[in-house]
């Protein structure tokens, strides 16, 4: 009788979302935060700094079994 241990599944690394988009809060610009770490700093075209974050609008519900 041979019974194989299957191996441990290996822990996966929290998924960074390369893909976050941000929106700037004056003008409205989205941008990606991959644009953004390009960028010497922080900034949008129009001179702005601040960003709200903004979900992508393709969103899928995965809820946990
Ligand atoms: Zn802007």
């Amino acid at each position: 009788m041979s019974s194989e241990i299957p191996a441990p599944k290996e822990a996966q690394p929290a998924k960074v979302f390369a893909g976050a988009v941000y929106e700037c809060v004056r003008c409205g610009t989205r941008t990606t935060q991959e644009e953004l770490s390009r960028l010497p700093e922080v900034k949008c075209i129009c001179g702005y700094r601040v960003f709200k974050k903004s979900r992508p609008s393709v969103v899928k519900q995965i809820k946990a079994v």
